[in-house]
């Protein structure tokens, strides 16, 4: 029987519980192949930078298979039709791959299932994206969890050693003899250096691992605080690892037990655990109730008049709304692929509250444009922000961009850093520069209209006619 091993979310050898049951799978007697499908259609959707990042993580793995003299077998194509060819060279197949929980991605994998089957074949899905499985961190009915406290505490109060141990991977049990090597339909580096590599962050193991320690070693201590504020690179920056698999979610969580143990758990650590538990509750909602993918979670608010005002959208997105910090965060994300945590939920409030446009739109934009792009986190963070989702901010709580500002840029300094044409503004005035009077904008070359937009609606206006609108929701029967 041929053995495939298919590298999804996975891009690692290390920790890895699906490579782990693979090679255990693997008898004398079977053939086996370690593959990675390109799939041009699910690339249309996402940012070149992402692209990259995406490669990169791929070379890396090829490069650790052929350290451990094995290849990476990389395909381009649809996944059913090169399973159908390998039966029909092979004949019976057994594939071992990663859970995805996505709606697409279930579809696909149920496809894959029946050609499989049909032809006497199997394919084992196995979880290894969360460290909970699903069907564990739910009510004690059974139920799933739709608020985060207590979907984190059943998680605290059941999480055992178990659910973080490493899946310790031999390579060397696998008889290379009965390796089958393809012949890669894919160039892969000339493909590489068609896209935009001047992302933020660079995929690959190696840099995950780094990024790991640097944390632990320099920015744990202060992570509870500096986590909020966007001038400062307070946090792990390891989403992206996460989403793609070059680091495991137990090899993190190990990372921050063996932390707490020496600072005795103090609360900045227990922060950062509390973060990835916002994964696992995400990844939880897209799991059991798959209607988030293009609905609201609450279904009542799909009945929200959104605005489709195509040039608003376009402005936000360009960072010209005359909202520094806004402006700081859409460009920081055009320009890196990546945009900071606070910020993030400041240009989603602003999007979704103060011009009322669909949070889809929104989500549909970072994906185009995010690194670290993860269906579940993303469309949690919209449906929070847009106060559409599970245990999303209440409507009436609308972030003031101006306050936020203040409060997490106080000088501005990220702001500045995106948004260069600011630099000669005075501190008093860089969350609202069109506060500034005329002498002091011709006194720092920012006239405004001109320099620099004046803001495109009126904050305390415009937030009343979002309660408003979610009000009259409510209220429907
Ligand atoms: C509108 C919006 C969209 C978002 N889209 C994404 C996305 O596409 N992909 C993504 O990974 N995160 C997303 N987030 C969550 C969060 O912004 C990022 O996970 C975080 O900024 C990543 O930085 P870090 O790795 O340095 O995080 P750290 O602060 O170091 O946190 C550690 C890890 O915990 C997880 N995490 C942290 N915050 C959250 C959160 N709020 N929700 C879920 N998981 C979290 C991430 O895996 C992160 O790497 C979004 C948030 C908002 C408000």
């Amino acid at each position: 029987m041929l053995k495939v091993f298919w590298f999804r979310k996975d891009l690692r050898l290390k920790d890895n519980k699906t490579l782990l049951e693979f090679i255990d799978s693997v008898g004398v007697d079977d053939s086996f192949l370690f593959l990675y499908i390109k799939n041009k259609n699910s690339y249309k959707y996402f940012g070149e930078k992402r692209i990259a990042f995406l490669h990169e993580c791929i070379f890396e793995l090829g490069i650790e298979l052929e350290k451990n003299k094995l290849k990476l077998n990389v395909l381009s194509g649809s996944s059913e039709e090169i399973f159908r060819n390998l039966i029909n060279k092979f004949g019976k197949t057994e594939v071992f791959a990663g859970r995805q929980i996505e709606p697409f991605c279930i579809s696909r994998d149920n496809k894959n299932k029946k050609l499989l089957e049909e032809n006497s074949g199997r394919l084992n899905l196995i979880e290894d994206i969360n460290m909970v499985p699903f069907n564990e961190s739910v009510k004690d009915n059974g139920t799933p969890y739709t608020v985060f406290t207590p979907f984190k505490n059943k998680f605290l109060r059941i999480l055992s050693p178990v659910h973080y141990a490493e899946s310790k991977v031999n390579l060397s049990k696998l008889n290379r003899k009965n390796e089958l090597q393809l012949n890669n339909n894919f160039d892969f580096e000339s493909e590489y250096k068609k896209f935009d590599k001047s992302g933020f962050l660079k995929g690959g193991r190696s840099n995950a691992v780094v990024l790991l320690n640097y944390f632990f070693k320099s920015k744990i201590k202060n992570y509870a605080v500096d986590r909020d504020f966007p001038a400062i690179e307070g946090t792990s920056l390891l989403s992206a690892h996460l989403h793609f698999g070059t680091i495991s979610i137990r090899e993190c969580f190990r990372a921050y037990k063996e932390a707490a143990k020496d600072t005795k758990g103090t609360d900045e650590i227990y922060k950062w655990r509390e973060e990835l538990i916002w994964r696992e509750f995400y990844y939880s909602i897209t799991y059991h109730f798959p209607h988030v993918i293009n609905s609201a979670f609450k279904k009542d608010y799909d009945k929200v008049k959104w605005n489709y005002d195509k040039r608003m959208f376009k402005l936000w997105c360009e960072g010209k709304t005359g909202f520094p910090i806004v402006d700081a965060g859409m460009r920081q994300l055009n320009k890196e692929g990546w945009m900071h945590n606070r910020v993030r939920m400041i240009v989603a409030m602003f999007l979704t509250k103060d011009l009322l446009i669909d949070w889809r739109w929104g989500e549909k934009y970072f994906a185009e444009k995010l690194i670290d792009l993860d269906f579940s986190s993303n469309n949690g963070g919209w449906q929070w922000s847009a106060s559409t989702g599970c245990d999303a901010q209440p409507y009436f709580r609308i972030f003031n961009p101006y306050l936020q500002s203040k409060k997490y840029d106080s000088d501005g300094i990220y702001i500045k850093r995106y948004v260069p044409e600011l630099t000669n503004v005075k501190t008093k005035y860089i969350h609202n520069p069109s506060e500034m009077p005329a002498a002091e904008q011709s006194a720092c070359g920012v006239i405004i209209g001109n320099d620099y937009p004046a803001p495109i609606v009126n904050h305390s206006e415009v937030s009343k006619i979002a309660i408003e609108t979610f009000k009259n929701i409510k209220n429907k029967p």
